[in-house]
């Protein structure tokens, strides 16, 4: 087993120390593709930024590294062009998914609609997120890697009010950021939301997904998998879904994601259990333990909003932060950047009118635009927290490709604000009226 994750080289990014006291008009707390994306946009928009990580780039993040046409979207908008394509090193594109359950495989292709592109892709989060980066640094942004950030700094003893954060850097320096808006994208551990003293709405799901990159002569694979039937080594089933994503090195990322609302979400060992999962899938693709590049590893994935509210006390919750993962299929990354790009909207805003009350607007905005969905998306996660009712709708639905197409749809949220599609104008109808999360 080497110890790269992948075969693509992807080169350091330079960033810089801060003074100890650094002024700017908005600091963000984590560079992922929340932090780094709010970063370029505000500094699109002539804002003084500073992106503080307390890792250095390129890093690896546990991720399946899916890039849903929501995420192309996000790179078409911030002017990365080749990347959204497929046509820069590190990055591949496919036409759509191949889901898998009962004894059925259908290939259903990325919907065509008006509003998003009709393709999705994959990269590794090294190479996503240093890209995400250097956009930011390209638009202006200050980068500060290897600063980890302790905590906020607070305008008065009363802690009404966020007027920057505290860092302190590997070698042991420290510092502060002073700026009026401060925008927490640190990921679903990350410091702000404790500091803050936010508590997880436990009534929302989570998951914990397991993910390892294998060599294998399947990984020009113009479709990404999805298995919908799991199933444990002892042929139990499991709720949860596992994915297979071709990459542009040669290798695929192999995960599986268990939901809080099932039975064996606390007490599963998620390594051994992708490894035998893997192990036992077709052997044409060959993801036995000894085509792995790397160790596998597992995070957790914070779903339906399970922070609130998303602006608290001048900073904004951007991301896993808030806790913004999509409960119907674990996709995060276009969530935490169509957030990001409202932040940097809203934000941009307040620092005109210097009225806090103005990034509220952010909290209330988000809602509207997603909050029905994330409602049924908990209602989902319930139903599919007895694995009996995935076998059932697998076994019953599967072959129905109109079905299927509507369920995609629906899964990964791909629908037109106007839309000619009848599909469209159910799906649309159903998140108006579900009460927002
Ligand atoms: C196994 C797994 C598979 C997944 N698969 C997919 C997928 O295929 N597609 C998809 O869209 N989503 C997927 N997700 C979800 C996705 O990874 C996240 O939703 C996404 O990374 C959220 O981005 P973010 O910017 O909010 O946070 P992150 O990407 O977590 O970034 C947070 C950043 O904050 C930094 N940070 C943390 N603490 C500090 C501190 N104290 N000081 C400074 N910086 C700090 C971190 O170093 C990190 O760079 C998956 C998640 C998991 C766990």
């Amino acid at each position: 087993m080497s110890s790269t994750v992948t075969s693509r080289p992807v080169a350091p990014t330079t960033g810089e120390d801060l003074d100890e006291v650094t002024h700017a008009d908005v600091a963000i707390v984590g560079a992922g593709p929340g932090g780094a994306a709010a970063a370029a946009h505000l500094a699109a928009r002539g804002r003084d930024v500073v992106l503080l990580d307390k890792e250095s780039f390129p890093r690896d993040k546990v991720c399946g590294d899916g890039l849903t046409p929501r995420v192309v979207r996000e790179l078409l908008d911030l002017g990365l062009e080749d990347e959204a394509h497929g046509r820069a090193d590190g990055f591949a594109v496919q036409q759509g998914l191949r889901i898998h359950g009962g004894r059925v495989e259908m290939e259903l292709p990325w919907p065509e609609l008006d509003d998003w592109p009709s393709w999705g892709g994959t990269a590794t989060r090294r190479v996503f997120d240093a890209t995400l980066v250097r956009a930011a640094q390209h638009a202006g942004a200050r980068l500060a890697q290897g600063h980890g950030v302790t905590g906020p700094v607070w305008r008065d003893a009363a802690e009404s009010r966020v007027a920057g954060v505290a860092w302190k850097g590997a070698d042991g320096r420290a510092g502060t950021v002073r700026a009026p808006v401060v925008i927490a994208a640190d990921g679903a551990g990350g410091p702000m939301g404790k500091a803050l003293g936010i508590r997880r709405r436990t009534e929302r799901p989570m998951a914990v997904a397991a993910r390892g990159y294998y060599r294998s002569p399947k990984a020009d694979d113009p479709w990404i998998s999805s298995f919908l039937d799991l199933q444990d080594a002892d042929g139990r089933l499991l709720s949860g879904y596992g994915w297979v994503f071709p990459l542009d090195d040669g290798t695929m990322n192999v995960g599986l994601g268990l939901l809080s609302t099932s039975r064996e979400f606390q007490g599963s060992n998620y390594r051994k259990l992708l490894e035998s999962w893997a192990t036992g899938m077709a052997p044409d693709w060959q993801t036995t333990p000894e085509n792995l590049t790397a160790p596998i590893r597992t995070g957790p994935i914070p779903m339906g909003f399970n922070k609130t509210p998303l602006h608290q006390r001048g900073v904004l919750l951007v991301g896993d932060a808030g806790g913004m993962v999509n409960p119907f299929n674990g996709e995060g990354i276009s969530y935490a950047m169509e957030a990001a790009q409202l932040a940097a909207e809203v934000a941009d805003r307040a620092l005109v009118t210097k009225r806090t009350s103005d990034l509220d607007g952010y909290d209330r905005v988000l809602r509207e635009r997603i909050g029905g969905y994330y409602t049924l998306g908990k209602v989902f996660a319930e139903l599919v927290g007895d694995p009996r009712v995935m076998h059932v709708c697998t076994t019953y639905g599967m072959p129905y490709r109109p079905l299927m197409k509507l369920v995609l749809k629906m899964m990964a949220h791909l629908t037109d604000r106007r839309p000619s599609d009848t599909k469209d104008v159910i799906l649309n109808s159903l998140q108006r009226l579900a009460p927002a999360a």
